[in-house]
This record gives structure tokens, sequence and C-alpha cells, in this order.
């Protein structure tokens, strides 16, 4: 999956999807989170692949992701490194309850120093123009 590409003036980078990773974000833009898996050996990926890494089958689909995350770690970057980032803010490993991937994201609209690993997070949909971004925040009670 190509992550990004440069991003123009101050907005944050946007997909670029390809021939492996287009249903993810396709299916981003209708606010659902997807997660690859593969029809011969029955493991999910993330990112998507043109085949599975575990048994090298190309028998792959796509499924909603079934409930929440839970944080894996963490950084909180105090210096803004990337247009369109400013700091502070928040990049997380994710585990995905039910899927067994680890997701790399951003942990928006939650307050900085209440985040710990193990927290439980929600996903979110964060819009960048024509493409939406999957990202996670503190499961709200
Ligand atoms: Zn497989």
């Amino acid at each position: 999956m190509k992550p990004v590409v440069d991003a123009v003036g101050s907005q944050k980078p946007v997909p670029v999807p390809d021939a492996a990773s287009a249903p993810f974000w396709e299916a981003a833009r209708q606010h659902r989170l997807v997660v690859q898996r593969c029809e011969a050996c029955g493991r999910d990926q993330y990112p998507p692949d043109l085949i599975c890494r575990r048994c090298q089958s190309n028998r792959l689909s796509f499924v909603d992701a079934v409930g929440g995350g839970v944080i894996y770690s963490f950084a909180v970057y105090v210096r803004s490194f990337m247009s369109g980032f400013e700091a502070p803010y928040v990049l997380a490993l994710v585990d995905l309850e039910s899927h067994s991937v680890r997701m790399l994201a951003n942990i928006v609209d939650t307050p900085i120093p209440s985040i710990s690993v193990g927290m439980p997070v929600e996903v979110t949909f964060e819009d960048r123009g024509e493409w939406v971004v999957p990202q996670f925040r503190a499961v709200r009670s």
C-alpha cells in the first residue's frame, strides 16, 4: 500500500490507492473500516496486499471490521515534521480486537494526557477532500 503523496500547502497527505489497497480506501470513503482476509487460510492482514503474506494465496477479500481496537503503542509528537500536522499530535499502533491486525493511525479527539497503552479506542473517519482516512479516538461511553 502506498501510504501518501506529498502534501500540498498545509493540507494533510491523502491516500494513493493501488490495486491492493483500493477496496480499503473506497470503503473508508463510505466511513467503513474494512480488513483484508485471505479466503484460503482465513488470516486477516493489514496493510492490504496482492497476496496473503502467510500462505501466498491471491484469494483475498475485504470484510467489515468488527469491534474496536486497543492502543498497542503510541508516540506524542511535540514538533511538526509534516505539513498539515500541527503539534502536538499522536501516532499510534492500534490492535483491532477481532482481527489480529495492527494499524498505524493518529489518535484524535482525545485529550493527550489520557492516552495510554491498552486504552480501548474506536474508529473515526477524517475527511481529506476526495479521500477519507480512518483514525482512532477514545471509546465514548
Ligand atoms: Zn492465506
